[in-house]
């Protein structure tokens, strides 16, 4: 090690070591920290809560994300400096051309050439411990916090416009079995299979009373394509993260449907997940990398700074799109074609909605997606008598609490329990987590 990297290691367990509280100050300026500073005086301060943290045992860590609103708090952390606020200069996020690609990388690891974690869809980081989508080799992983809430949507080619297909739909029955005897079938594509996007899609139908096994045809399109096939006509539908939905629209190749927060308001998105073999091994710089995290997200979720994010997401090394197609709908502006949304709280939210946290990874969101899985026949029936045991090895709320706690987060703003309680769905449907089973049972359409 050289005197330059010596005098940066010492000076850095200094920063290290002051109050989290001074840190977290700066950081809303979104200054770095200061290189010089006494560890001797506590600052006092509106959030005097905050406990000292230990010194993260690595500056670095590779996480993998993918060009949709989802990431956000991952660059924005980047871009602002909010990792570096708390120990974590080095932070790398590595742009992933498809979902497969981050299922691989996170298999293989950094030392690998791949990644330690990153954002996922759900259940995803079940999928990958439990082995079901790595050729049977589990990679246990860690759910850290949740990225964002909303911000996504069902866009349907522009042929079928005028023809009643919104998130309620008119003759839904008629609509597709038309489709169906003429040997058109509604084709209905997402990115990556049994996760989020192919969820969504589900419920949308299905709370329609359209069977999506047997009415309309599902498929997994690779991302580069999905717009070009949608134009083309090979498929009708497609479910996507935000800004894809209003760029269709803005293109005039297709119309919104529904969005997410219309089929179920503040509903659970996508994740930070790491490998569990690096979270064991890095408790601290855990910490830190989750407190840069909801540091990005307590920004992002000022719509005064939404313009900034915009701007930053744009650049080509990001998403490579226009500002102004990513700044509506961070502001809650939709034009889905047929009708239009003007509501900031049916945008993509990164820290807090009308439920309450959206940062903190409910362990009863998680059972939700697995319950999910079991009723479209994906998982297993044994997995809801397993579900519990699962989720307190994969979702790791102990270590949010415990970064929020240390950060100085208001303990409002810290769930008191690991479910967020009984959800309601766009068709009256509940999903009470205390009953799994019941909700299976109610629902209609189902493999299970
Ligand atoms: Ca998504």
């Amino acid at each position: 090690m050289s005197n330059f990297s010596n005098v940066s290691r010492r000076q850095f367990v200094t920063i290290a070591g002051v109050s989290t509280a001074a840190v977290l100050l700066k950081g809303c300026l979104g200054n770095p920290p200061e290189t010089t500073t006494s560890t001797s005086t506590p600052v006092s301060s509106p959030v005097s809560s905050a406990q000292p943290a230990a010194a993260p045992e690595v500056q670095t860590i590779k996480l993998g994300y993918l060009p949709i609103v989802e990431a956000a708090p991952l660059i924005i952390a980047k871009e602002k400096g909010f990792f570096a606020n708390h120990g974590m200069p080095d932070v790398k996020i590595d742009k992933q051309a498809n979902w497969g690609a981050a299922r691989d990388n996170v298999k293989i690891g950094s030392a690998g050439g791949g990644t330690d974690g990153g954002q996922w869809q759900m259940p995803m980081p079940y999928l990958i411990s439990e082995g079901i989508i790595t050729d049977k080799v589990k990679v246990p992983m860690y759910i850290l916090a949740q990225l964002n809430t909303q911000g996504n949507g069902i866009a349907i080619a522009n042929k079928h416009l005028g023809k009643g297909v919104s998130i309620k739909i008119a003759e839904q029955v008629a609509f597709f079995s038309k489709l169906k005897s003429a040997g058109a079938k509604f084709k209905a594509a997402y990115t990556f299979p049994k996760a989020n996007q192919e969820f969504w899609i589900r419920y949308w139908l299905a709370g329609n009373g359209i069977d999506p096994d047997s009415e309309v045809e599902l498929l997994t399109v690779p991302t580069a394509q999905t717009v070009a096939d949608l134009k083309r006509g090979v498929m009708d539908a497609f479910s996507t993260g935000d800004p894809w939905p209003t760029r269709i629209v803005a293109d005039k190749i297709g119309f919104i449907s529904a969005l997410t927060a219309e089929i179920w308001k503040n509903h659970p998105e996508e994740y930070l997940a790491i490998r569990k073999d690096w979270v064991d091994k890095n408790p601290n710089a855990t910490k830190a990398l989750l407190k840069g995290v909801m540091e990005a997200q307590q920004w992002c979720d000022n719509f005064d700074n939404r313009k900034e994010m915009a701007s930053i997401l744009s650049k080509r090394e990001y998403f490579g799109v226009p500002e102004t197609v990513l700044l509506e709908p961070l502001m809650g502006k939709y034009n889905l074609g047929e009708r239009s949304v003007d509501d900031k709280s049916m945008a993509v939210l990164y820290w807090k909605d009308e439920k309450g946290s959206v940062s903190y990874p409910y362990q009863s969101h998680d059972l939700w997606f697995l319950t999910e899985s079991v009723r479209w026949g994906f998982l297993p029936k044994d997995t809801l008598a397993k579900a519990k045991d699962l989720i307190k090895q994969v979702n790791r709320e102990d270590i949010w609490r415990e970064a929020a706690k240390e950060m100085g987060v208001a303990a409002a703003d810290i769930p008191t329990s690991t479910s967020r309680g009984v959800e309601e769905f766009f068709d009256g449907t509940k999903f009470d987590p205390e009953n799994p089973q019941a909700y299976l049972d109610s629902l209609k359409i189902k493999r299970v």
